[in-house]
């Protein structure tokens, strides 16, 4: 695929100059690069990374409604763009606070999720449970709404990315899985019935 199979607006100028970039095939390279004309600097384009949180609180589940594009008005869970100084842990942190005013722990990592260009700008998405929120929701200023969706009540149909939809789905599993480990433990620690 060169760049301009992705439906994406190219950057035109070399961040280190200011000079033209141009789409070249190097020797060095497996795949045309876009290469500054004066500098002679390679730009490489990578996915941006995204880091995400799934919140439970007594057996529902924490949403929240866009209020910026894309997908306004949809719902997922906190997430938002790492900060070049921070790890995917503190970014995760960081989102739920802004987005939903609640300090979480991280639990175990959900999954990671990739959405490649040129359907999406490129995202990598790094998806955590999150455990043991504190403090009242307070939503930030990207976010119309949020609400705590009973399992079976979530809108599945008005997700916001494909993403969501992996990550939540991947999460649903996983809690079952869990459970479903506790009853059978349970159930072997329970004393044998005696007669009839
Ligand atoms: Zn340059």
């Amino acid at each position: 695929m060169t760049s301009a199979d992705l439906s994406l607006s190219l950057p035109r100028f070399c961040p280190n100059c200011g000079g033209h970039l141009s789409e070249r095939l190097l020797e060095t390279e497996d795949r045309p690069r876009l290469v500054c004309d004066q500098c002679q600097r390679i730009l490489y384009l990578n996915p941006k990374v995204v880091a995400g949180v799934i919140i439970e609180r007594g057996g529902r589940l924490l949403l929240l409604r866009r209020a910026i594009e894309p997908r306004y008005g949809t719902w997922t869970f906190p997430a938002g763009y790492m900060e070049i100084d921070e790890t995917a842990e503190q970014a995760a942190v960081r989102e739920v606070e802004e987005e939903v005013g609640l300090k979480v722990k991280l639990g175990p990592l959900v999954g990671v999720y990739s959405r490649p260009a040129p359907e999406a700008p490129g995202v990598l998405v790094v998806v955590f449970q999150g455990q043991r929120p504190r403090g009242r929701v307070k939503i930030g200023r990207e976010v119309m709404e949020a609400r705590w969706f009973a399992l079976d009540a979530i809108p599945w149909s008005e997700l916001s990315f494909p993403t969501t939809h992996w990550a939540l789905g991947d999460w649903l599993r996983a809690r079952q899985d869990t459970r479903r480990r506790k009853a059978q433990r349970a159930a072997r620690l329970r004393p044998p019935r005696r007669g009839g």
